[in-house]
């Protein structure tokens, strides 16, 4: 299947939620202040996103073949067992949005633009995974970053990238030798139906990371990846 590039995606801001994750006060004048910019970035964002419907052609212990390339991780490789299709992404909330951001000239506001950027991205991958979901009938489903894990390391972004095309041209998201995406505000990552509930961060002990979305499960590697 060739890449497909849905550009743009809808813009969805929880306005009510961000302020509170920010610490506004509903009716303040930061709030005023805050809820301007979120207008200023509805109106300029451009999410997008560009994903490929993909087939596993064969597995090794610790990985697995897709469209011809391979994919080093055992937990990618556990968690794609019985499965054929996948669907490989990079999804950004857009170089316009990050113009913008970094183009804040008051230290709050930057602060304020930058978890607005922050949010447009995650609206962007909610609205991708509802149309993954009402395309192709997917039930429930999960994802897996690479760099997420020491298991699937950040340099198998060259790997994901390889199998998307030219991203760059395509949503103008760039993959820079430090293996970073331009815009930062982009992910990047394997999608796969499944029926049981999985996320990376159940296997990632980092203490107080911000995005965690998951407890840490210290004996899940062993029961269900460890080889052996
Ligand atoms: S806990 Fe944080 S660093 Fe670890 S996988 Fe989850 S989001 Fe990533």
């Amino acid at each position: 299947m060739e890449p497909i590039v849905l550009d743009p995606l809808p813009v969805e801001v929880d306005t009510p939620q961000l302020l509170k994750a920010l610490h506004i006060r509903a009716g303040s004048r930061n709030a005023d202040e805050a809820e301007r910019l979120i207008t200023e970035a509805v109106a300029i964002a451009r999410p997008k996103v560009i994903y490929k419907l993909a087939f596993v052609e064969s597995r090794s212990p610790d990985a697995v073949v897709v469209d011809g390339l391979t994919f080093t991780s055992r937990v990618l490789r556990v968690n794609l067992d019985g499965l054929n299709r996948v669907f490989a992404y990079v999804c950004t909330s857009g170089r316009e949005l990050a113009a913008w951001a970094e183009g804040q000239a008051d230290l709050l506001a930057r602060y304020w633009a930058d978890a607005i950027n922050q949010a447009i991205l995650r609206g962007a991958m909610v609205a991708f995974e509802r149309h993954l979901t009402q395309t192709y009938r997917l039930e429930r489903s999960a994802r897996m970053n690479p760099g997420s894990l020491a298991d699937w390391p950040l340099s198998q972004q060259r790997v994901l990238f390889a199998l998307l095309g030219d991203v760059t041209a395509a949503i103008g998201v760039e993959l820079t030798e430090s293996l970073l995406m331009v815009p930062t505000k982009s992910v990047s990552g394997i999608l796969f139906p499944t029926e049981e509930t999985f996320a990376s961060c159940q296997l990632c002990p980092r203490a107080a990371c911000p995005n965690r979305r998951a407890p840490y499960d210290a004996a899940l590697f062993d029961k269900k990846y460890r080889t052996g």
